[in-house]
């Protein structure tokens, strides 16, 4: 069988600001441009959204490896997630702090481990017995998010400020691809929200919430803020309703009222089903997106 593949990257949903946005669009078409190699040359999903993803956390300019935003203590601790849609393998690592980029680390798990998800250090042995390097959790901070933490923590004392307003920035990133074998898979990775505590983990690297992949649904990767989508597995819970005949459109869309109406969350979706359809939306003012077929590159900021 040889299908059309599909590459479609999400960069985090929020308020991007209009001086941010361009950097945000470059970041996904560069994503994209990295994906879309493997798969045009007939490689797999799995290793498509792998390259799409690592792109995105070498880029400062999301909250990804480095660059990512910081925990209460100063550190960037990083989460990720892979999902291979035909054999339902899963890789996860969380709350790791010496690898620049956990989505290597995840797909190390989903391929050379019988286990579905490592923590902290046992994932960096982990990562490191597989021959990913480690690094100083100083090289993952930069200027920017030291002062984006200072000025968080000295205003939060005085007017109470909300780490979840959706003009926070929620920066993390996904991807989800379809080979030419009829094959879909997801992948998202994220540094998380700002000012967590040490060891808290979001959605994100959490199977069903932030990323899931199922060949007989869809495949999906959601950003935003981490705890309420967590509270409703969101992903699957999108995956599901294509299962059961829906339109992945329909399904991102639904998946974003049910998170404001059920638990008042906040975030963003893309979905793609093993025919190739696609399903892109937020409930914040914004989300960077890019999708890459065989005829065509678009990219935006709204849901579609
Ligand atoms: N969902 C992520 C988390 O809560 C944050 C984000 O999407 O930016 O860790």
């Amino acid at each position: 069988m040889s299908n059309n593949p599909i590459l479609l990257v999400h960069g985090g949903a929020w308020a991007i600001p209009g001086n941010m946005v361009e950097a945000h669009l470059n970041g996904v078409r560069n994503a994209i441009a990295a994906g879309w190699r493997v798969l045009e040359k007939g490689g797999t999903a799995l290793d498509a959204v792998e390259e799409a993803v690592v792109v995105m956390e070498d880029d400062e300019t999301f909250d990804a490896g480095r660059g990512s935003f910081l925990n209460r203590e100063g550190k960037v601790q990083l989460d990720a997630l892979m999902m291979d849609g035909a054999t339902l393998r899963a890789g996860g690592v969380g709350c790791v702090e010496h690898i620049a980029n956990p989505i290597r680390a995840a797909r190390k798990v989903l391929s050379e481990s019988p286990h579905v998800y490592f923590v902290g250090e046992g994932a960096e042995r982990f990562a490191q017995e597989q021959g990913l390097p480690l690094c100083e959790n100083k090289e993952l901070v930069i200027p920017r998010e030291v002062e984006r933490l200072r000025a968080f923590q000295s205003n939060a004392s005085k007017d109470n400020q909300d780490t979840f307003a959706p003009t926070i920035s929620h920066d993390t990133v996904g991807a989800v691809a379809l080979d030419t074998s009829g094959n879909i898979a997801a992948a998202t990775s994220t540094g998380g929200t700002l000012n967590k505590a040490p060891g808290r983990l979001g959605d994100s690297s959490l199977i069903g919430c932030g990323c899931y992949a199922d060949n007989q649904s869809a495949a999906a990767s959601t950003t935003g803020w981490g705890e309420p989508i967590m509270k409703l597995v969101l992903a699957k819970w999108a995956t599901d309703r294509v299962a059961s005949g829906n339109l992945p459109q329909w399904a991102a869309a639904e998946a974003m009222n049910y998170l404001k109406d059920r638990v008042n969350g906040h975030g963003g979706i893309i979905l793609l089903d093993s025919q190739g359809r696609t399903g892109i939306a937020h409930n914040t003012p914004r989300m960077a997106w890019a999708l890459r077929t065989s005829d065509r590159l678009d990219c935006g900021l709204e849901s579609k």
